[in-house]
């Protein structure tokens, strides 16, 4: 038995997050699993009862659970409220109070909507790439870090990018880990041509890469990745890079898919992790079962690999998402042409259903 805690959010969140709960409920009465489900407020809709954005009562839930199933927060009802108490500071009080070092992107290229990237069609048709990005260190967290004023009047910016050994070989062996459930490739990206952190993060990840000796291991500089990316896509299984590094590749790797609709992620501490669409609370489709719930459905996907162990049945939704694509089922957000069928929210979870086995 397995215990999740959903928390549906705002926006299309918690119409994404109930389409994703009827396929688990789907996953549950195939396999014959038990999935016992908990519901819990985040984002606006915590503002809306508690008054603040995450309470603890659901920090605690959280950490009680087996798993974490996020829909997404935010919109315009609460945009003029002070930082700390905007939605977007329950996600990332939720992503801190459980610890979740490893972010998991994945940018897989559907066949079906190979047309959908800006790039040609043959550069990216096979495309299957997990970034793999550290999550709580580096630049964004590390002292000193402020706006000082000069003597001569004019002012300094400055910013602290700080790695401990730690700190990589946590990440390091985290994509050590996800390599071996896919192509046992990883490729470790830094700045250690310019950066003493960079060159550390080297040292690090070759000697945690010795513990994997059936992993194969490769080194990039972050320029050359980003033109990689959109030169050869394919060259890539896993890439686990720092934080601001992470924070541009994951999302460069996701446009190669070309659509936001279809972009799963999970955040990993040590024991837990939390499950979520890439996309945001989409306010100006809210509400209208236009949503494309298949990204939350393929968090579920990644749940059940990462989470649960569960690698076959991961595989049979992920195989039954491919399938309601090629058999020309679409919402509204995907690219489409005449002879594909649109649908709503709602409908594209049941057709997914219908193809799990
Ligand atoms: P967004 O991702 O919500 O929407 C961008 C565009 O993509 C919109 O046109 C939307 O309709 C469309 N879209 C997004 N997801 C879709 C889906 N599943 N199916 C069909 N179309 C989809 O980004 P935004 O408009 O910049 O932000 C809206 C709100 O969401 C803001 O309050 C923002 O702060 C919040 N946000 C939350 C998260 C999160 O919870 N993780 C992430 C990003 C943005």
């Amino acid at each position: 038995m397995y215990k999740i805690l959903t928390l549906p959010g705002d926006g299309i969140g918690p119409e994404v997050v109930q389409v994703a709960a009827q396929v688990l409920k789907h996953v549950a009465k195939t396999f014959h699993l038990v999935f016992e489900t908990e519901e819990a407020l985040i984002g606006g809709a915590s503002i809306d009862q508690y008054g603040k954005p995450l309470v603890d009562e659901v920090i605690q839930k959280a950490k009680q659970a087996d798993a974490v199933l996020l829909g997404a927060v935010g919109g315009p009802k609460w945009e003029n409220l002070s930082h700390h108490l905007k939605p977007e500071a329950g996600l990332l009080g939720i992503r801190e109070a459980l610890g979740l070092y490893a972010n998991l992107r994945p940018a897989m290229v559907y066949d079906s909507l190979v047309d959908a990237s800006s790039l040609k069609k043959e550069i990216v048709s096979g495309t299957n790439i997990l970034v793999v990005r550290e999550l709580t260190g580096g630049i964004y967290f590390g002292k000193p870090k402020g706006i000082q004023k000069n003597e001569d009047g004019t002012e300094r910016g400055f910013n602290t990018e700080v790695y401990s050994t730690p700190e990589i070989e946590r990440i390091a062996q985290k994509a050590f880990q996800l390599a071996r459930k896919r192509k046992r490739q990883v490729c470790s990206v830094d700045k250690s041509n310019v950066l003493e952190s960079s060159v550390l993060w080297r040292q690090v990840v070759t000697q945690v890469a010795k513990r994997f000796p059936d992993v194969q291991l490769s080194h990039m500089y972050v320029d050359n990745c980003a033109m990689q990316l959109i030169r050869q896509p394919k060259q890539f299984d896993v890439i686990v890079t720092s934080n601001l590094f992470g924070d541009i590749l994951s999302d460069e790797a996701a446009m190669l898919t070309g659509s936001i609709g279809m972009l799963p992620s999970a955040s990993m501490g040590e024991r837990l992790a939390l499950y979520e669409p890439v996309h945001g609370s989409a306010p100006d489709i809210a509400g209208q079962d236009k949503a494309n719930p298949l990204a939350t459905i393929l968090s579920c996907a990644m749940m059940l690999k990462y989470s649960f162990d569960l690698l076959d049945v991961s595989i049979s939704v992920e195989n039954a998402v491919k399938k309601v694509l090629e058999d020309g089922f679409r919402t509204q957000d995907l690219s489409h042409d005449g002879s594909c069928q649109m649908v709503g929210c709602r409908e594209m979870g049941r057709l997914v259903c219908e193809r799990i086995n």
